[in-house]
């Protein structure tokens, strides 16, 4: 699937639409999801095009795939969330329910997030 600069994150990217920023750097950006499912609910993305987390896995540096998950770590630390726990989500694709084709990790804590997907 080819990367539509169009989609949402893009725009976030590029400062075309705002968004509740938690954490920046050179690899990743992360902000506040605009509809939370959860107490903390915090989307990190790559800066590169990347549509999705095959995507990242497949094409993105060393670099790039260390900066984020260094990122993330660093993100769970600052919001309390690793000692308590949380849950960590990359929908990808039509059946994993991704709606934005730009690959971002969604963090989810605050309180017990329940089973690991849904049984319906
Ligand atoms: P996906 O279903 O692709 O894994 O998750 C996309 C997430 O992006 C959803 O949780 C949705 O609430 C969030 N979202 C969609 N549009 C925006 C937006 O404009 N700003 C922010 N901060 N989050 C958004």
């Amino acid at each position: 699937m080819a990367y539509d600069d169009q989609n949402i994150f893009a725009k976030i990217l590029r400062g075309e639409i705002p968004c509740d920023k938690v954490y920046e750097d050179e690899y990743v950006l992360a902000f506040n999801d605009l509809y939370p499912k959860a107490p903390v609910h915090i989307l990190v993305i790559p800066k590169g095009a990347y549509v999705s987390l095959a995507d990242f896995g497949a094409q993105a540096s060393a670099d790039e795939v260390s900066g984020f998950f260094k990122a993330v770590a660093k993100i769970a630390a600052e919001h309390d969330l690793v000692e308590a726990g949380f849950r960590s989500i990359a929908n990808t694709g039509v059946n994993g329910g991704q709606e934005v084709p730009h690959f971002h990790l969604h963090l989810l804590g605050g309180r017990a997030i329940g089973p690991m997907v849904s049984t319906a």
